[in-house]
């Protein structure tokens, strides 16, 4: 079978999106497009822009699929999730390894170095980070920057030809969405937004039992994420570094938790604030939001979020049951039951499979399951949650990317 259309079914893109990537010549495709089209379109163009580095780097990563090398990635921004998740979990995945480091701060370097075995030429700062286009070691470059500055480092990412990892939320703006989307398809390169979850079996065996509809058609989801957040990341609270406050940051993982299990995109929002409890802390950006997401069906997903309470559950019901995980979005300790009992599902690595995953999409050029199209669709998202919010009003959703990942089924 063509491997560029064999997964229609697993991962949908509308046609508006398909249109704004490839250009005015894929007007005559139907409807709805799978993202296999959207891959040979890039490719088309990379054809024609056909760029030695494009060709280069093409070999490289074949290459390293003959022969079993591991793509090497930089992480840029070394930080919490960086040092805590992202670089553990390198030493746990098979077809990729931490390869690079880009970071502002010289006092970090030693330390990364040692620990991690990387050598002083792998080493970037800001400044120095486009000289990575030289260096054939690093394959794949991680944003795991403040949200604010994914847009900058995606693009230079891009231009210096090499694939990109970008930490959620995508960007501040679907504007800038769109311009980190151009770069990559310009630059040919694949491009991911780190959503973990999709590789975590807890969270799959929700997309499964929902999208299957095991115990019928889901009516409603109940989504919420909050945590305390303290003063250690200040940019958190800083409107133009952070784009808002817990919404995009843990509530955009209600929003994943929604459309997964239900399978579809929403049709509609509505938003209300949560009262602010400390007017300092929270100038900047809300202290927490309860919203809702329409489905076309009728159901919906009763969402919450906060950076001043705790709270961590994902839960479907439908006419026949019931099913849920809480906690749903940790990076370990996840929990599932369901009406007729206990999920029993093992913890993983999420960021390790996370990382394979996207490594095995370039070593066999494959579509990833989380492209930055689906990034795009959650800030278009969180765009008119606040909207809602800021108006009172329900706010029609159905202009933002139809991608839903539908893979559950099959085995990771
Ligand atoms: P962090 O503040 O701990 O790390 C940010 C890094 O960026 C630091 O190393 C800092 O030095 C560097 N930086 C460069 N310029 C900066 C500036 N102007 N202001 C502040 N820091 C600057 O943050 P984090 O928690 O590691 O989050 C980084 C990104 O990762 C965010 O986009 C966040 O949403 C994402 N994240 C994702 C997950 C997940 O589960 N997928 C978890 C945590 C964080």
């Amino acid at each position: 079978m063509n491997r560029l259309f064999s997964k229609s079914s697993d991962l949908r893109i509308s046609r508006r999106d398909l249109v704004r990537a490839c250009g005015a010549a894929t007007l005559a495709l139907p409807g709805f497009m799978m993202l296999g089209s959207l891959q040979s379109c890039s490719s088309k163009s990379n054809d024609s822009e056909s760029s030695g580095g494009t060709a280069d780097r093409a070999a490289r990563d074949q290459a390293s699929a003959t022969t079993g090398r591991k793509l090497g990635i930089a992480l840029v921004g070394l930080g919490k999730y960086s040092e805590g998740e992202l670089a553990p979990a390198l030493q746990e995945t098979k077809l990729c390894r931490l390869a690079g480091i880009v970071t502002g701060t010289p006092d970090k370097i030693g330390k990364w170095t040692h620990k991690y075995d990387i050598p002083e030429a792998n080493v970037y700062n800001y400044k120095t980070f486009d000289r990575i286009a030289d260096n054939k070691d690093i394959d794949i470059i991680y944003v795991v920057l403040p949200n604010s500055m994914h847009a900058e480092y995606v693009i230079r990412a891009a231009q210096a030809g090499k694939h990109v990892i970008c930490e959620k939320p995508l960007a501040n703006s679907p504007a800038d969405c769109r311009r980190m989307m151009d770069a990559c398809r310009k630059a040919g390169v694949k491009f991911s937004v780190g959503y973990r979850l999709h590789f975590e079996p807890h969270n799959r065996e929700m997309m499964r039992l929902g999208q299957q509809q095991a115990m019928g058609p889901v009516k409603k989801i109940y989504a919420q994420n909050g945590q305390k957040e303290g003063y250690d990341t200040p940019w958190r609270f800083d409107k133009e570094l952070a784009g808002g406050g817990p919404l995009p940051d843990v509530g955009i993982y209600c929003i994943q938790g929604a459309i997964y299990t239900k399978g579809q995109v929403p049709i509609a929002v509505s938003a209300k604030y949560h009262p602010k409890t400390d007017q300092k802390k929270f100038k900047e950006v809300e202290e927490g939001m309860d919203f809702t997401l329409y489905f076309s069906d009728g159901s919906v997903a009763e969402c919450r979020t906060s950076y001043n309470d705790t709270y961590n559950l994902l839960r479907a019901e439908t006419d026949k049951g019931w099913f849920e995980l809480s906690p749903a979005y940790e990076y370990s300790g996840l929990k599932g039951k369901t009406s007729q009992g206990d999920m029993n599902i093992d913890n993983v690595n999420q960021q390790a499979r996370q990382m394979d995953a996207f490594a095995d999409c370039i070593l066999n050029n494959k579509e990833t399951t989380v492209p930055a199209e689906m990034g795009l669709r959650d800030v278009q998202l969180v765009e008119a949650i606040y909207r809602a919010a800021d108006t009172g009003r329900k706010i029609p959703t159905q202009d933002v990317a139809q991608v839903v990942d539908s893979t559950a089924t099959k085995a990771i």
